[in-house]
């Protein structure tokens, strides 16, 4: 039976940060926004990411997440702030630069830096100790990138929401989306729990769940749930100064004192029970990199299942051609935080048939029917 029939100028489904932040810039170009989420909204993989506004390793990755990931940094303290004054939840945007230890690829990083403008220095040992006196005294040099910033995410999830609210969002919580209505027009809704939801426009932004909301149209999106694992040390303020990153071990340290390890990468489907083994290989990792670690209690261990995408990291971010009015923002794998607002500029863009603000060709999904 339809218990409510919604009309909107564009649905979006998935209240991830992908899906939060394509609500808003949606909504503040003009559009009236319902935003679908079939638990609470920024639960999921957004709530634990771990903050980092940057790629690890960035050169390691291909030109598409470069572009993303350096619109997003030139617009994240602004967007922050106006995040904030929304909401008046403080997300703890600070830029605390990056030090990368123990890599062998330092040629690179230095071509990759030179080619997008970041800033990078080499540290040798004696400058080590004194940028950052509580890491562990064998590591001879650093990479150093003072640019780089951190967010805590359950906070920019819970500021985003409010946002969403004051600019007018109509969000839809425990409200799960089971079919597309697609007609020979295109599309023109969902189907949820609570009923038919009407729009010319559908927004795809269900993170690793996305490949099951298109596979009705029998197309085959390569985003896989990977299991992340991470810990939380009641430490001290001021115990680390920076972002420390060694063989895809990071360090986080937030403002309270508070500092984050992680994270695992798990290819598990759908589980997200955290496991001991997890814990006892994080905690020996995160001890090699600051031994005074040891002497603070871990508080806390979670997980989350990033959108995993095969192709390099690059996220999907796409019409479906051959649906007219359907369209995916999903696959941003481990870089969904610092993805999020340049994908939502780039699918409100294509949405808009505005200038894009990069190759919109790079994040499109190849419509190959399986
Ligand atoms: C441990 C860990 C550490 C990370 N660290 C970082 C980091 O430091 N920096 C960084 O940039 N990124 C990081 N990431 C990656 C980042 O968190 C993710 O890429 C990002 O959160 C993905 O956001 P999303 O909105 O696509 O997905 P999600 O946050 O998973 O949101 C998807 C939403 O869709 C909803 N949904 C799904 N199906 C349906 C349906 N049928 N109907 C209605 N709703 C539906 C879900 O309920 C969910 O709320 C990390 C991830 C993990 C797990």
């Amino acid at each position: 039976m339809v218990a409510e029939a919604i009309v909107a100028d564009c649905i979006v489904v998935g209240g991830g940060l992908i899906g939060m932040f394509t609500a808003r810039e949606l909504a503040l170009s003009g559009m009236t926004v319902t935003l679908i989420d079939r638990n609470q909204c920024g639960q999921e993989s957004s709530w634990s990411g771990g903050g980092i506004l940057s790629p690890l390793y960035p050169w390691r990755y291909p030109e598409p997440v470069t572009r993303l990931a350096a619109w997003s940094q030139s617009h994240f303290q602004n967007l922050t702030a106006e995040i904030m004054q929304d909401s008046g939840i403080d997300p703890e945007w600070s830029q605390n630069g990056m030090l990368l230890v123990s890599m062998e690829d330092e040629l690179e990083a230095e071509r990759w830096a030179a080619q997008f403008g970041y800033e990078m220095h080499n540290l040798m040992k004696s400058e080590l100790t004194q940028y950052e006196p509580a890491l562990e005294k064998h590591f001879q040099r650093a990479l150093y990138f003072p640019d780089i910033a951190q967010i805590r995410s359950p906070r920019l999830v819970k500021s985003i929401k409010k946002s969403l609210v004051v600019r007018g969002v109509d969000i839809k919580e425990n409200t799960s989306v089971s079919k597309l209505l697609i007609d020979q027009r295109g599309i023109s809704g969902v189907v949820t729990n609570h009923g038919h939801y009407y729009a010319d426009k559908v927004v795809l932004c269900g993170g690793a769940w996305t490949g099951q909301l298109l596979a009705e149209l029998e197309l085959q999106l390569d985003v896989e749930p990977v299991r992340g694992q991470m810990l939380m040390y009641k430490a001290r303020p001021g115990l680390i100064q920076h972002l420390l990153l060694s063989d895809n071990v990071y360090l986080i340290p937030r403002r309270d004192g508070r500092v984050l390890t992680g994270s695992t990468i798990e290819y598990v489907g759908y589980d997200k029970m955290p496991t001991e083994q997890a814990a006892d290989m994080l905690h020996k990792n995160a001890r090699q990199l600051v031994p005074a670690l040891e002497k603070f209690p871990i508080e806390m261990q979670w997980t989350g299942l990033r959108p995993g995408s095969k192709n390099q990291g690059i996220p999907y971010v796409s019409e479906i051609l051959s649906t007219p009015g359907l369209y995916v923002n999903a696959g941003h794998f481990r870089n969904g935080v610092v993805l999020a607002p340049a994908s939502a500029k780039l699918i409100a863009d294509i949405i808009f048939q505005r200038p894009p603000i990069v190759e919109p060709s790079w994040y499109q999904v190849s419509e190959t029917v399986t």
